[in-house]
């Protein structure tokens, strides 16, 4: 498909541009010129002569969302596993558990992902990418899958320089040897893990047109502080964007205050003395911080992305929502990896925040708006965290062309009272019609433009037989180590971390 040379004129939708009504948006149209948006006005039918036109009239027309946290390295293990908690499910999902998967099955795993992106109106995806095996020719061809899908995609190779086994409380102490050696990880060389990366920045930052870059440091309690320091050094060189997971599990609470004393028991602490506590840090999940740890993020201008529907699956907790936002912070949402939340939509992680928030607080807040706030931040919230503020997350003349347009005819939108209460709380992905992204119509009247959609999905089903039967080998060596890996969650859970991030008795 070539790159945008072409006007797009998208007729007589209603539109979400910056500042509209969020209810009754007003009809408009909309012109495209290369990859920006040049014109927004009721009628711009004559001005556009030779454009290409989309009818939009009883559709709504919105800015592509960004999904702010997703792993595609373990796509093809969706729906393999039913709730666990996100230390053992770990070992259900991280390639480097099974045998390295092929180029072959790491471009359609990328694509699959890509493509139900965009099928549900994502149009920027922050992928977190676990490099395993860790060769230019595999990193190549997950930037070439993400290129070829036509989606946005700020990617971030994600490093961490501890044993996995280090990093977990209590696996050391009560799981047997001869059992943790084969998952125990091993530590690496932090100044080759940074070198690495830099080399891969230099190599890769400007050569796909689609494609930004992010630095992403896995957990401050997987990586030494020698190694974060290094990281914070590479992200003021580079001035990218940080993505980390902060406080996901009570496990990871219980980690920083025993492993962390130094540091008063605090990941906060530890971010801040390594110089990664700043604006250009986003904090995947952001559970299990105590009061005066957000009001340290919020005051350093950092940000948390939310992942409710992970969260819950893995056992996770729930954030405390209002208490973020009332610290300042910065706030994004995001659907994880398909082998834990099984699925990318943004549609179910804005209306699982706004319905989390609803049981997370007994007191009536009128002033609340859940959809309003949930919109802004899949579209907003999440442009800044990838920091690409400037140029998507609102329509508005001047910014990137990335568009989704739904259907209106629809029961869901049947009256059409609400444009952003419905499309959070009743839109599931069905109504996506139209998909323009940096000026290039990716999905149209639900086709998409850019991939052979039957050809992949045969392919798949081809190699997904022996797969299986790995999956099944993984599945029974974890059994022999399940008992003492739930002993070790007990005794986490058992710990007094201060806070409480649970629905439920606990
Ligand atoms: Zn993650």
């Amino acid at each position: 498909m070539p790159e945008p040379t072409s006007r797009i004129l998208v007729l007589g939708g209603r539109v979400l541009s910056e500042g509209a009504d969020p209810h009754q948006p007003a009809v408009s149209d909309i012109l495209i010129e290369g990859a920006k948006i040049a014109r927004i006005a009721p009628d711009l039918s004559k001005e556009a002569e030779g454009a290409v036109a989309i009818d939009a009239r009883n559709k709504l027309v919105y800015p592509g969302m960004i999904n702010a946290h997703y792993h595609s390295h373990d796509l093809l293990t969706k729906g393999t596993t039913e709730e666990l908690p996100l230390e053992i499910w770990g070992l259900y999902s991280r390639p480097q558990n099974y045998k390295p998967f092929t180029l072959a099955q790491v471009r359609a795993r990328t694509l699959i992902g890509a493509l139900e992106c965009i099928r549900t109106g994502i149009t920027t995806v922050q992928d977190m990418h676990y490099l395993y095996p860790d060769t230019d020719e595999y990193l190549e061809t997950v930037l070439d899958a993400y290129d070829e899908s036509g989606l946005r995609v700020v990617f971030a190779i994600q490093v961490s320089d501890l044993a996995a086994a280090d990093t977990i409380p209590y696996w050391r102490e009560l799981v047997p040897a001869d059992l943790l050696a084969p998952i125990a990880g091993s530590a690496s060389d932090p100044r080759k893990l940074v070198d690495f990366v830099e080399r891969q920045l230099n190599r890769l930052q400007n050569s796909r047109p689609r494609v930004g870059w992010a630095l992403g440091p896995s957990g401050p309690q997987r990586c030494s502080p020698e190694f974060l320091g290094m990281m914070a050094d590479l992200g003021r060189r580079t001035g990218l964007p940080v993505f980390t997971h902060l406080y996901e599990t009570k496990a990871q609470a219980v980690q920083a205050r025993l492993r962390y004393k130094e540091y008063g028991g605090s990941l906060v602490t530890l971010l801040e003395k390594t110089g990664l506590l700043g604006p250009q840090l986003n904090c995947a999940h952001s559970i299990w911080l105590k009061p005066d740890e957000m009001k340290r993020l919020g005051e350093a201008g950092a940000g948390a992305v939310l992942n409710p529907n992970s969260n819950m699956k893995l056992k996770s907790g729930v954030p405390a929502m209002l208490e973020l936002r009332q610290a300042g912070v910065r706030i994004a949402l995001g659907c994880d990896n398909c082998g834990c939340s099984d699925v990318q939509s943004m549609f179910q992680a804005m209306k699982a925040y706004c319905m989390l928030a609803g049981v997370s607080d007994p007191t009536p807040k009128p002033e609340w708006q859940g959809a309003e706030q949930a919109f802004r931040y899949a579209t907003e919230g999440g442009a800044r965290a990838v920091g690409m503020a400037d140029q998507i997350g609102t329509i508005r003349v001047g910014m990137k062309a990335d568009l989704v347009i739904v259907n209106l005819d629809d029961p869901v939108f049947m009256p059409f009272n609400s444009a952003t209460r419905q499309l959070v709380y009743g839109e599931s992905g069905r109504g996506v019609e139209t998909v323009i992204i940096d000026g290039r119509i990716v999905l149209h009247d639900r086709r998409v433009a850019t991939v052979d959609e039957s050809a992949l999905y045969e392919e798949v089903r081809a190699f997904m037989p022996a797969l299986q039967d790995e999956f099944a080998t993984v599945r029974g060596r974890n059994a022999r180590l399940l008992p003492h890996l739930f002993k070790a969650h007990a005794k986490a859970w058992e710990q007094d971390v201060g806070i409480h991030r649970y629905v439920g008795r606990f």
